[in-house]
């Protein structure tokens, strides 16, 4: 049952660009980075940077999860909407959910109304959803991809476009599949803001389904080539400034890489994909990998040895039976 079922309709493929500016904000931020000993002394769990006077930009600490999410909270004047809940559901461990209702408006003596969505369903995006469950006012959208399509009225999955009225600021919702099925990229078209989880980062993009990946990247650029878009920000930073790759499960981001990617980066991530030998490709700002895949080439690869291994124990034997 929709709360807001106002604030979602579906709108024709071609919308017009706003011909007014984008207004500004600030990424001025040095971000925790975890630490070596996070048992010895880690950083606070949450930090919060406002970008601008109704723009936040929330970084769960390393050391809190070492998938170190970014969650974003855009306040309009009648609504505000959360983009991911990131990896932590103990509020006692990382009180998000007292930390953003604490950000939010204060409209007739309650919070303002709050959506919870998310990028997609992957658990590091959306554990902390249970510390919203029993709020009022705190509406949660599913993840799953039919519920998701009905929720935000998508009849055409995945060409279609939705979009969110939070009250004189609205936020285009765009589908892209290709890391996960019903992964959501969200434009705020009042500070040009392109929020693009784990499909687009400075990181690792895994690619799910490179076909879908390679569309999905196709239709973004379209969607931002005649816009003004003043960043582009994901779900984690995985990269140092040098372009090394932090190792998976890190919990120590020293020397980390900006958050922030660019409308070229969206531009030029279909010929990247277009490119992709389907293993592992390494670009500037990110690096393009199918971890499934470089799976199975390992196991072919530890067969191929173990069968070579067998063959030559057996040969050894053949030629001692042999030579006695
Ligand atoms: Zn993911
Ligand atoms: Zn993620």
């Amino acid at each position: 049952m929709k709360k807001f079922p106002s604030l979602l309709a579906v709108v024709p493929l071609m919308v017009a660009a706003s011909a007014t500016a984008a207004s500004t904000g600030s990424l001025n931020v040095e971000w925790t980075s975890g630490a070596p000993d996070c048992a010895a002394a880690a950083p606070p769990p949450l930090q919060v940077h406002g970008y601008n006077a109704d723009t936040y930009i929330l970084r769960q600490d390393p050391c809190a999860s070492f998938e170190a999410n970014f969650l974003y909270l855009l306040v309009g004047k009648e609504r505000a909407l959360l983009i991911d809940s990131g990896d932590v559901e103990d509020a006692a461990a990382m009180p998000l959910a007292e930390t953003v209702m604490g950000l939010l408006p204060v409209i007739d003596d309650k919070p303002m109304p709050l959506l919870v969505a998310h990028t997609h369903g992957h658990r590091d995006h959306r554990r902390g959803d249970v510390q919203f469950e029993s709020l009022p006012g705190v509406e949660v959208p599913p993840v799953e991809l039919d519920a998701l399509a009905v929720y935000f009225g998508f009849e055409r999955w995945p060409e279609g476009e939705g979009e969110i009225d939070l009250g004189n600021r609205v936020i285009d919702v765009l589908l892209a599949p290709g890391h996960h099925p019903a992964h959501l990229v969200f434009h705020d078209r009042e500070t040009g803001l392109l929020f693009t989880g784990d499909f687009l980062l400075p990181g690792r993009l895994m690619v799910d389904d490179a076909a879908a990946y390679r569309a999905s990247a196709e239709r973004l650029a379209n969607f931002v080539r005649d816009r003004e878009i003043t960043h582009v920000l994901g779900g984690h930073v995985e990269l140092d400034a040098g372009g090394g790759l932090y190792p998976r499960g890190a919990s120590h981001h020293p020397n980390e890489r900006r958050l922030e990617l660019a409308k070229e980066d969206v531009l030029a991530l279909p010929g990247h994909l277009a490119s992709f030998n389907g293993f592992y490709a390494s670009h500037e700002n990110y690096v393009i990998t199918n971890p499934v895949r470089n799976l199975m080439a390992l196991a072919a690869l530890v067969l191929v040895v173990l069968g070579l291994f067998g063959w030559g124990v057996r040969a050894l034997l053949r030629y001692r039976r042999a030579s006695r």
